[in-house]
């Protein structure tokens, strides 16, 4: 058994933490390749270390003193060395850092720094070599990801090494320009070190005990998810629910390893598994996610069915303005685009404008304001009413749905609603499917 085991910000971002971590680690000794995020925060109000990073960069750039968050970010290592009486052995390597920044490092260097270091303390007090993954993650000059390059290479760094500690969120360009990922992105080293590793089981430990059935902001303690499938996942985080970056899912879902989301503070939770395919399901519900902020056209034609290109040429006039359409529902004579609002404001008018120039409709008009709501379940496909149920506890509170889409995948219903009945919908929607007793 292999795995290898990613800790996020608030899992390191203090010595405490740190010994939680550790006890994590050796508790197991098939946890052998542990890759590090940089300290985040220790309480709501705090930075993370990433974010002074980017304002020593950001006060650079525009030649102002960046002495100020340089000092804080050097502060919160050396306490968390001095707290865990450990050395703050990069004493030197950190005033380097500070004649770097001076001279121009890059944005990306400077914000790759927080794992670098942060995985150097964690393989000092683990006593584990420390692995830089400049060396395995490959971005190419224009800094996407060389999935297969970077396989190769890191299955090379590991080899000659039963553990290790690596740093998250950043690999090089061949010429050795360090590159970072989108934030958060130390999920996705965790996911690209468990592939190169041939991990059995690739666990994410964050600070919250696995992915949730909705949003606890308006859904009050809402129920763990215990497993879900990839397909699933995308569909939930698609609408908004985020646990894990969106592209750690590929590498590992291709070699079929699972991920397991646990919890740092506390290690009695199992947390949530994700999986390629999961037979049973607790409920016909795994999760509900949701989002505000979409738009809608409605075009309406006799006899639209027989007009060959209609779609085409709907779907044309918005791919010239580079704008993506989310859903499509139609019905005979009406066919309706479902887009976020952000990309609408500004040229709402030019665009049902060059619409009906495009297709002549007999009636086109804008809807704003809409959210979408999506009921996602793999329990869903042998459960006939469950749209009646989803209908029905909306009726009850005199929600108006606006639009309906079902994925060809039955396996999940999305429905559009007005924004100001957004919070309402979801509480009627968790209520209805997640039985009284787990709530
Ligand atoms: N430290 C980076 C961030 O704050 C990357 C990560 O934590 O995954 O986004």
């Amino acid at each position: 058994m292999l795995k290898v085991i990613k800790f996020g910000g608030t899992s390191l971002a203090s010595a405490e933490q740190f010994r939680k971590v550790a006890a994590i680690v050796r508790e197991d000794k098939s946890r052998r390749y542990v890759v590090a995020s940089a300290p985040g925060k220790r309480f709501s109000s705090d930075t993370k270390v990433t974010d002074l990073l980017l304002s020593c960069y950001r006060l650079h750039r525009v030649r102002e003193n960046f002495d100020e968050p340089f000092s804080c970010i050097r502060s919160r290592f050396e306490e968390i060395c001095a707290e865990l009486e450990i050395p703050f052995a990069f004493g030197e390597d950190f005033d380097r850092f500070y004649q770097e920044i001076k001279n121009g490092a890059t944005e990306e260097y400077i914000a790759s720094r927080g794992e670098h270091f942060n995985a150097k303390i964690l393989a000092e007090f683990l006593q584990f070599p420390f692995l830089d993954t400049a060396e395995g993650i490959v971005f190419d000059e224009n800094g996407v990801l060389m999935e297969e390059k970077t396989n190769e290479n890191l299955a090379l760094l590991l080899k000659n090494h039963t553990r290790a500690v690596l740093p998250g969120f950043y690999g090089a360009t061949e010429k050795g320009e360090v590159r970072t990922f989108s934030r958060g992105g130390s999920d996705i080293t965790g996911s690209l070190v468990a592939r190169a590793a041939k991990a059995d089981l690739y666990e994410n430990w964050t600070d919250v005990s696995g992915l949730l059935m909705a949003d606890p902001r308006i859904v009050s303690s809402p129920k763990a998810i215990e497993c879900v499938t990839y397909r699933e996942l995308r569909e939930l985080s698609y609408m908004g629910a985020n646990v894990l970056h969106e592209d750690a899912i590929f590498p590992v879902r291709r070699e079929g390893i699972p991920i397991n989301i646990r919890n740092t503070n506390d290690t009695a939770a199992t947390g949530t598994m994700i999986v390629e395919n999961a037979e049973k399901s607790a409920g016909i519900v795994t999760g509900i996610a949701g989002k505000k902020g979409f738009g809608a056209i409605y075009i309406e034609k006799g006899m639209m069915n027989r007009e060959l290109g209609f779609g085409r040429r709907v779907l044309e006039v918005l791919e010239n303005r580079k704008i993506s359409f989310e859903h499509l529902p139609s019905g005979i004579d009406t066919m309706t685009v479902v887009l976020n609002r952000g990309d609408l404001v500004g040229h709402e008018n030019e665009l049902i404008r060059e619409l009906q120039m495009a297709v002549q409709p007999d009636r086109i008009h804008l809807v704003e304001n809409l959210c979408l709501i999506a009921v996602v379940g793999r329990g869903m496909i042998n459960s006939p009413g469950t749209a009646a149920r989803l209908f029905g506890a909306l009726a009850k509170e005199k929600i108006n749905i606006r639009m309906i889409d079902q994925g060809s995948s039955e396996m999940n219903i999305i429905v559009a609603l007005e924004e100001q009945d957004y919070e309402k919908a979801l509480k009627a929607i968790y209520a209805e499917f997640v039985p009284e007793e787990e709530n």
